[in-house]
């Protein structure tokens, strides 16, 4: 399994155990009132919240909630707290044989519900951005263009910059497969994408449009700038060969610009950077052609 898919499958698999965990918590604090039994450190400590499993797990994954979600992971933090604390007091009376107050047993719900529907809210946005990314390279795939794109193109009119829609086609890929089998292919494609990544801006989105052909958004204050952009990324791909083995295989790749109109809607500019990225393959490839307005 790939690296992108596998990394979301175990961090799903990981917070439904960290829920079950939870839930084996709370059966053992039952237990404990009806046998009149003592409850744990993990019930009694003032740091019971960061003893139990569940709160360690999430202690340890804290920095992954908070790329997801950053406001929603603290409220997980803060709830969990109350909802120990909650118990902490329920459990302390218990202990001192004095009455459990509504309020207290209230607390502890409340705390629980909006604990368990944050995890489960968690688990919606990562399974459905899963959906929306390629499981191979990680990479947005191409549905996220067209929401991505009008808010791209609202910013480079801010800006009065000229957006281009970029076209990249691997070159003479299937000789890759035919060569070296499928599976190392894919791992071609990996090795692309991130040759790819690491050589644009932060404001330049980087999608898996098809097979081994990828999209690239690109704000330029000028047609020069555009020039040195794709130059950039064809010559990269030319300097960064993937290891087959322990021999180093160049790649290349051709790229396709359509500078976008100002009214002009994703579906036009992106037949009109295939067309350029025809040319370009026609010319001989390992290059770029831009078609500008
Ligand atoms: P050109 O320079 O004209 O683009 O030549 P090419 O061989 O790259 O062109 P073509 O479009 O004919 O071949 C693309 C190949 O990419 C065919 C397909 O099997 C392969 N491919 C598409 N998606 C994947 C994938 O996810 N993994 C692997 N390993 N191969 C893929
Ligand atoms: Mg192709
Ligand atoms: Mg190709």
């Amino acid at each position: 399994m790939h690296e992108f898919a596998h990394e979301v499958d175990v961090f799903i698999a990981e917070l439904d155990m960290a829920v079950e965990a939870h839930l084996a918590w709370v059966r053992r604090i039952l237990r404990c009132a009806v046998q009149r039994a003592m409850p744990g450190e993990d019930v009694l400590s003032h740091e019971a919240h960061t003893l139990c499993r569940f709160g360690a797990w999430f202690a340890a994954n804290s920095a992954h909630f908070e790329t997801i979600d950053a406001p929603a992971a603290r409220r997980i933090e803060a709830v969990h707290k109350a909802m120990h604390d909650a118990i902490r007091s329920i459990c302390n009376r218990m202990l001192d044989a004095q009455p459990v107050p509504d309020d207290a047993l209230e607390a502890f719900e409340q705390a629980q519900a909006e604990l368990l529907s944050l995890l489960a809210r968690f688990k919606t946005l990562v399974l459905s951005s899963a959906q929306r990314h390629d499981p191979l390279t990680g990479l947005p795939l191409r549905h996220s263009i067209e929401y991505d794109f009008t808010l791209y193109q609202r910013d480079a009119r801010r800006k009065q910059h000229a957006v281009y829609v970029v076209m990249i086609d691997v070159d003479h890929f299937k000789h890759i497969n035919d060569s070296y089998g499928h599976p190392v292919g894919d791992m071609v494609l990996c090795h692309l994408a991130d040759t790819l990544k690491r050589s644009l801006r932060e404001n330049e989105p980087l999608y898996r449009y098809g097979g081994e052909e990828f999209l690239v958004l690109m704000q330029c204050a000028s047609p020069a700038e555009a020039e040195s952009l794709a130059d950039r990324l064809v010559t990269t791909v030319r300097n960064a060969p993937v290891l087959l083995g322990n021999e180093p295989v160049a790649l290349t790749v051709t790229l396709g610009l359509a500078e976008v109109g100002e009214l002009e809607g994703l579906a036009s500019a992106i037949r009109r950077s295939d067309k350029a990225l025809y040319r370009g393959k026609k010319s001989g490839r390992n290059r770029y052609v831009i078609d500008t307005l």
